[in-house]
């Protein structure tokens, strides 16, 4: 069933909880085709304001979740509010504890050499019956980039989690589309590093008060110049979001 969206200065952002996320993208399985899943947050949405080709790239994706709290409030200025964040990595954990009681196999590609490897070995221990069929590291000269295809596709993977931070994930999927073999292609950001153990996520009360930007930034504080974008994107909500029609769905 397709959800109703909320056209944010031109993306289409699915208004969909984490839950419904995951139930949706399981559902991806019974199709005989690729899926891609997407999940901009307000520095996506401004790029993809500023490109409309990168926009168009956006909403030709299977499903487009609202990562982080400014696209939850835009969602709620434009008068349809997505009820809660539902961030690529929670989407990742839900979806994983259902993968577990099913057949069907991962691939995890992304992250500095050995992320990937250690993602792979944590979340074996924590899902004992989850089939990972293979895993590549991030960094890739285009000339190697059939390869990762092939090695995706050899690997009788169903689902790809591609985290080689955004765009550069969406631009990937994008262009690899028709020759991936899976059912599923989710780009899903730094998650490998969490999984990994490499990167601490911000504990949930920083997330449950819409305060991750802040703890991330007093922990990463060379994100401060991307944040930037965040209260550029609520301004622009406020004063072009008006412009963009909703559909009737
Ligand atoms: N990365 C990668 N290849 C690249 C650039 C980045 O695999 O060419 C990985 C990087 O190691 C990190 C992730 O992509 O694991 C980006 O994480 P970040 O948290 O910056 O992305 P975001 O979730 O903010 O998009």
């Amino acid at each position: 069933m397709p959800t109703k969206k909320v056209n944010i200065l031109g993306v289409k952002v699915d208004m969909i909880d984490i839950a419904g996320a995951a139930d949706r993208i399981m559902g991806f399985f019974n199709e005989e085709r690729l899926h891609t899943v997407f999940t901009p947050n307000s520095e996506i949405i401004m790029a993809a304001y500023r490109d409309p080709e990168f926009c168009k790239m956006l909403n030709s994706a299977d499903l487009l979740t609202a990562d982080g709290i400014g696209v939850v409030y835009a969602s709620k200025i434009l008068k349809r509010p997505i009820n809660e964040r539902a961030a690529g990595y929670d989407i990742a954990r839900r979806v994983l504890e259902k993968l577990n009681y099913t057949d069907h196999k991962l691939f995890l590609f992304g992250g500095k050499p050995g992320v990937a490897e250690e993602a792979a070995a944590n979340l074996r221990k924590e899902y004992k019956e989850l089939n990972i069929a293979g895993t590549r590291n991030g960094y890739f000269k285009p000339e190697e980039e059939e390869e990762i295809v092939d090695q995706i596709n050899d690997s009788g993977a169903d689902i790809v989690f591609v985290c080689l931070g955004a765009p550069k994930q969406e631009k990937w999927i994008n262009a690899h589309k028709n020759e991936l073999r899976v059912k599923v292609a989710m780009g899903i950001g730094g998650s490998l590093d969490v999984f990994a153990g490499r990167v601490e996520r911000a504990p949930d009360f920083w997330c449950k008060i819409g305060m991750e930007w802040f703890y991330r930034l007093v922990k990463e504080p060379w994100r401060a110049g991307r944040m930037l974008d965040l209260p550029k994107f609520a301004a622009t909500v406020i004063m072009k979001g008006k412009n963009y029609k909703q559909d009737e769905v």
